[in-house]
């Protein structure tokens, strides 16, 4: 600090309380900058961590969010002083979260940083001028007096916005308003238009059932007296977890602290959110994925301000700037779209949600009719508490021998038996018959059928045989021309087989099926059903998915084909039967998961019917009915598919047992993308080696599943080790590689 005079050294002291002259800054994720960068802090110039600042760059001058603020500075180069101050941006918690992700995730902490600010923060922030409240003294000079006049009369006013009325002498003026108290300089986000809150009467809560009043009293326990529990609540579908989120919600504030509800997907769940703004009107701060920047932008600062009592979002909202934060809900915590996939940071809003708890003292509840394997084994470890409702609930039904809705009888029909017995259609006797009976009654019916997976795999239509990698449990991608059986993990390879390996049918190959075919199956065979198609085809908007849902529910359909982006959330009291044209995809994703996914596939979808006061059943048709996923799902048994599951990942040292990072490249030159993936894998041997780190695998590299997409050729690597980032921090990953730590997907 060479211009630390004693006097100003003194001053600075007595108006701050420490001398803290350094800060640490992150600057805007889109430029092509690594690291963060130091300046100096002018002595009297209120920094502190989390704030948002102006700093000089190059010619530039940019908005910048403080890190830290130090005494001792570790970089060696000048330091230049920051322009302007500004108020806190980040709370807190915020700051040191986004530091977590960004060593979890090996992420750069400027991206983690704009998670948690409204869309292109670093671009809207705006040197500003903020009147003081006090009367325009009579010493100030006319020219100072018209500048203080118009920061007065509308509160603030832009830095450039006086420059261009005034001129270059505004800095000086503005210096001395500053000098005199009259003024404050600060970097402030544009604020919003005030809303005013429609006033409807809230909706009045039902009485729980005894199994949802034990497990509200217990999160408003832990709430209470702030012993920041995680609780697994395990509740078959219709079992009523919503109304436990709602009511752990009322408990929250009556104690004075605020929520957050992450669902899947912001746009597949009207009914829910419709739910909670009903029971909170007002007070329900809802992250639709269609605002445009501004409605973000004031979404954040509503947020920010503790308007709303809830949160609602899909994964992003778990960086909202929930002031006072005293729980947080994972509804359908199980779910893949709490992964970010793309850009970076490639974070779990569960994992995120764990460490914001332990950052804030929330209480938190992750809720499921199909916990996540690992969630199932942390509450088995004792990590997380167990809380269960084991029955359905819901509105009393008309007919009084049902006093509630039960869950749906779900049968299991061998598509290969029916090849035997003839029938080479796609629906098996018993899914045509159960149609027929159905639409007679005048009841829905919902046919399931999973999106074409990443890959193509090799099935035996006589016996249901899927060849599998034994090494990585996943299936052998079937490369037709070549007529070969890769491993898209280890790369491991074989010819395809002509005969299935074991019964010896000649019949050993598998032909994927769309929505679209399936709905024309329907129109040809049930020519007076009315039927309606629900895919990304269709619908991409949240209004296209609201349009198909009122159709649906207002009974404008008898059928409705889709996909399993429908399976979540649909509570239509209308439908009694569901159909699940084929498993066998589900079951063969090439992905140690499939198993488990397909099993909460198949649970989710057969939670969709019989919701009303009619009884519902299911069909599952599939290759493998002796699959221990469609085996535990037809007999609503979530424990015996956890155990099988949790054998396999114990013997392959998959999650819980280990954690894996994939490493991804791509390039334009199919040579060039494998000879790198090479590199990098005998670099990481190397570094293994030179570091005594026997214990991470290496697995591939393999072409990933999906090998070509957009132009670039993709290979990958896996690692799977306890700690893989351990290996991953000795190695500098030249352009073209990307992190994906606990990976959601191979594709
Ligand atoms: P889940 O989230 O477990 O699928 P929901 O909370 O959506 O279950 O409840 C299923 C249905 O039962 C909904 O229509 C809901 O309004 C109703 N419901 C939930 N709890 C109760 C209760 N205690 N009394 C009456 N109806 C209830
Ligand atoms: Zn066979
Ligand atoms: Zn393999």
């Amino acid at each position: 600090m060479a211009d630390a005079v004693p006097g100003r050294r003194f001053v600075h002291l007595f108006q701050w309380g420490r001398a803290v002259p350094y800060a640490e800054v992150a600057i805007s994720p889109d430029l092509p900058l690594r690291g963060t960068f130091s300046y100096h802090i002018p002595a009297g110039m209120p920094v502190t961590a989390g704030d948002v600042v102006l700093a000089p760059f190059g010619r530039r001058q940019l908005p910048a969010i403080v890190l830290s603020v130090t005494e001792q500075l570790t970089y060696t180069g000048e330091t230049r002083d920051l322009l302007c101050p500004g108020e806190p941006a980040l709370l807190p918690h915020q700051l040191a979260l986004a530091q977590w992700l960004a060593h979890e995730y090996q992420a750069r902490v400027a991206a983690c940083v704009a998670l948690m600010l409204p869309p292109a923060a670093f671009e809207r922030f705006r040197e500003a001028v903020r009147w003081c409240g006090a009367a325009v003294s009579e010493e100030l000079s006319p020219a100072d007096r018209r500048i203080a006049a118009r920061i007065q009369r509308s509160g603030v006013a832009q830095m450039a916005a006086l420059r261009r009325s005034f001129g270059g002498e505004v800095d000086a003026a503005v210096a001395r308003l500053e000098g005199l108290g009259l003024a404050v300089r600060r970097m402030l986000l544009p604020p919003p238009a005030p809303v005013t809150p429609g006033a409807e009467p809230p909706s009045p809560p039902p009485p729980l059932a005894p199994a949802q009043a034990a497990a509200v009293a217990a999160i408003a326990g832990s709430m209470e007296r702030q012993l920041g529990m995680t609780y697994l609540l395990h509740g078959v579908t219709g079992s009523g977890k919503t109304e436990v989120y709602l009511a752990a919600i009322a408990a929250a504030e009556r104690l004075g602290r605020r929520a957050l509800l992450l669902v899947p997907e912001i746009a597949l769940t009207p009914q829910t959110t419709a739910r909670v703004e009903g029971r909170f009107p007002g007070r329900v701060a809802i992250a639709h994925s269609g605002l445009t920047a501004a409605q973000r932008a004031r979404w954040w600062h509503e947020v920010r301000a503790g308007r709303a009592c809830v949160v609602v979002g899909a994964r992003s909202a778990v960086f909202a700037p929930q002031p006072e934060l005293g729980l947080i809900i994972l509804d359908e915590e199980h779910e893949a779209s709490y992964k970010q996939y793309d850009p970076a940071p490639r974070y779990h809003a569960r994992a995120v949600a764990l460490q914001l708890a332990a950052l804030t003292g929330a209480t938190v509840v992750l809720g499921s009719a199909t916990p996540d394997v690992v969630s199932y084994w942390h509450a088995e470890q004792g990590a997380y508490d167990l809380l269960l409702l084991p029955d359905r609930v819901g509105p009393p039904t008309d007919d009084a021998a049902h006093s509630s809705p039960s869950l749906p009888a779900i049968s299991v029909v061998d598509l290969a038996a029916e090849l035997r017995a003839g029938n080479r259609t796609i629906f098996s006797r018993a899914l045509d018959r159960a149609l027929h009976e159905t639409l007679r009654a005048g009841e829905q019916a919902i046919l399931f059928l999973n999106r074409r997976g990443a890959a193509s795999f090799v099935l035996c239509r006589d016996c249901g045989h899927v060849p599998r990698c034994t090494a990585c449990l996943v299936p052998y991608t079937y490369h037709s021309g070549v007529e070969r059986l890769r491993c898209h993990h280890c790369n491991r390879a074989r010819a395809a087989p002509v005969d299935c390996p074991q019964c010896a049918s000649p019949r050993i190959r598998y032909l994927g099926l769309g929505t679209q075919r399936v709905e024309e199956e329907v129109r040809s065979r049930f020519p007076a059903a009315r039927v309606l198609r629900w895919d990304r085809d269709v619908a991409r908007t949240a209004a296209d998915h609201e349009r198909l849902l009122g159709m649906f529910a207002g009974r404008e359909a008898d059928v409705l084909v889709g996909t399993q982006m429908i399976a979540k959330g649909l509570d239509l009291p209308g439908v009694t039967l569901v159909g699940v044209v084929t498993a066998d995809i589900a079951l063969n994703l090439p992905d140690y998961r499939a198993g488990e996914r397909a099993f909460q596939l198949l649970t989710q979808v057969a939670g969709r019917a019989g919701r009303g006061a009619q009884p519902g059943r299911v069909i599952i048709q599939t290759y493998a009915p002796q699959h221990y996923a469609v085996q535990a799902a037809a007999r609503h048994d979530y424990i015996s598919l956890y155990y099988a599951e949790i054998r396999q990942r114990q013997r392959a040292g998959y999650p819980p047992f280990g954690r894996l990072a994939r490493l991804l490249y791509s390039h334009t030159n199919a040579q060039r993308a494998e000879e790198e993936a090479r590199r990098l894998a005998r670099e990481l041997a190397e570094q293994r080696r030179l570091r005594g780190l026997p214990g991470v695998e290496i697995i591939g590299p393999a072409p990933a599943a999906f090998e070509r997409l957009k132009g670039r050729w993709r290979w990958h690597l896996i690692l799977r080790a306890a700690q893989p980032g351990e290996l991953l921090a000795a190695v500098e990953l030249p352009r073209g590689w990307s992190v994906d730590i606990d990976p959601a997907s191979f594709a």
